[in-house]
């Protein structure tokens, strides 16, 4: 028997703190492919969609493929972009029979209009089967999960691995599951468990730290007969909703109790750990005088601006950390991306060459990683922005920064550009003209997968907080709809 399914790919990682809501050019600024123009390009790559159509080649299934969609991290998602990606999902859903449906999701978006994106898209695809009909997703483990997904998803499977490195196995883990669904050999539901955090403590990393052990305990879970597939989400903490944080979902069928009784265990892990910090946080003078006093001998010392971090909505104009490593008399380094289009845009009008005076970078909101700075710099190119990751996260996947500029301010090269993007690839510098592997410093703008492209060239990694929007001192944030108490605002209440 050949199973027809519907395949869609759409992802929004909302931050709502940020200014910058997100409309239709966002999305467009990422990728928005329909159909056989998002097979092209994702097909070859490490996306969920290259897992799907994987299993839909191992078992035969005829695939309709809607749409590939995401936009960069930002704010709460206007309901005109939402419709414009959704309609076409639904409509497909209504034109055709299906089997089953198969739909790489975030699981962090919030609308203008609801808490909760995901529930919207999997509520309004419900309504328009006109049968029993499984769906299946995929989440960013920074998922979010209210408990309205796992009633209308029967099947919820999150990526294992952070740095994201494992999109494509997941959407192969995915459709394996619907498929036996499909064929009626199982019948999965999914159960939902969480704790009153804003986000596991460590973001749900899984190169160090007790994520390893849990996700080992997952694993063996999984190999269960009734066990199909173990979800452990870090949550979002950027985003201020009911159902914010970190949950434990167990897709198997016959015993809740005991699928519940499992991820409570897990569950309990990430609360009786919320303390054990991995990173060292440091401030940007600090970060700063471990970069003045370091050898490259071994490569080059890696910065990373996590509060800055444009893959978890931050602007990336925060200029606190650069401003502390031209302070500090640093030479040779660079530093990416700023991002600041008006500074951009008076660059692209002037000679590659020119010795330069602008304010850069620190326009939004200068209340999060500090406002202008006045800076004297050479302009050393001028791009379209555009590039084409190699590194295990982004290879084979083009992007752009939109318009962009390298300016040289005292040994260290500025990476200027109009759309904010996160630093997770090294042709995210390359492609600009600039040698991370030459320099003595580099900083970047990321949390954590930058780790899977430059710890391999770096000699030693520091992470910062700049006191930018994505900041780890929430108490700064206007939080008014999580419940309270919850961990980390309410440590002692909790
Ligand atoms: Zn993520």
């Amino acid at each position: 028997m050949t199973f027809r399914v519907l395949t869609a790919e759409f992802s929004h990682e909302t931050n709502t703190f940020s200014r910058r809501r997100t409309g239709a050019q966002a999305f467009r600024d990422r990728f928005v492919l329909f159909g056989d123009e998002a097979i092209a390009e994702r097909r070859e790559a490490n996306t969920e969609l290259a897992g799907f159509l994987d299993a839909g080649q191992v078992h035969g299934w005829h695939i309709d493929h809607v749409l590939s969609a995401a936009a960069g991290p930002s704010g709460i998602v206007k309901r005109s972009a939402f419709e414009w990606l959704c309609d076409p999902i639904i409509a497909a859903v209504e034109r055709g029979r299906f089997d089953g449906i198969l739909l790489a999701l975030h699981g962090a978006m919030v609308l203008d209009f609801s808490e909760d994106g995901e529930g919207e898209i999997l509520r309004r695809i419900r309504a328009a089967l006109r049968r029993e009909t499984p769906i299946a997703i995929t989440l960013d483990p920074h998922a979010n999960v209210s408990p309205q997904m796992c009633s209308l998803a029967d099947i919820i499977v999150s990526f294992r691995t952070y740095p994201h490195i494992d999109m494509r196995e997941t959407g192969r883990r995915a459709g394996a599951i619907l498929h036996r669904t499909m064929g009626g050999e199982i019948r999965p539901y999914t159960t939902r468990v969480s704790r009153p955090m804003l986000e596991e403590t460590n973001g749900g990393r899984t190169d160090v730290g007790p994520m390893i052990a849990r996700l080992a305990a997952a694993q063996q879970y999984e190999g269960q007969g009734d066990v199909f597939a173990v979800s452990i989400n870090a949550g979002f903490a950027s985003t201020d909703i009911a159902d914010v944080g970190p949950t434990v979902l167990v897709t198997g069928q016959g015993d809740r109790d005991q699928h519940i009784a499992f991820a409570e265990t897990v569950a309990a892990d990430i609360w009786e750990k919320r303390h054990e910090v991995l990173n060292d946080y440091l401030t940007v003078e600090a970060a700063a005088a471990v970069a003045a006093g370091f050898d490259p001998g071994h490569g080059p010392l890696v910065i990373a601006d996590y509060a800055d971090n444009p893959g978890a909505g931050a602007y990336g104009d925060s200029t606190a950390l650069l401003g502390a490593l031209l302070g500090a008399g640093i030479r040779n380094a660079c530093f990416g991306p700023m991002v600041d289009g008006e500074a951009v845009q008076a660059l692209h009008g002037v000679q590659v060459g020119t010795h330069i005076r602008l304010a850069l970078g620190g326009k939004t909101d200068a209340a999060f990683g500090g406002g202008p700075l006045l800076l004297d710099g050479e302009l050393v190119s001028l791009s379209d922005g555009h590039y084409v990751g190699d590194g295990p996260i982004l290879g084979g996947l083009s992007r752009s920064y939109g318009r962009s500029a390298v300016l040289r301010v005292d040994g260290i090269e500025i990476l200027i550009v109009t759309i904010a993007k996160q630093i997770l690839d090294l042709q995210q510098f390359k492609a600009f003209g600039i040698e991370p592997e030459r320099k003595q410093v580099i900083a970047l703008k990321s949390m954590h997968h930058f780790r899977a492209a430059f710890e391999p060239i770096a000699g030693q990694v520091v992470v910062c907080d700049s006191g930018a929007l994505c900041t780890l001192h929430y108490e700064r944030l206007p939080y008014r709809n999580v419940p309270r108490p919850i961990f980390p605002l309410d440590q002692d209440a909790v």
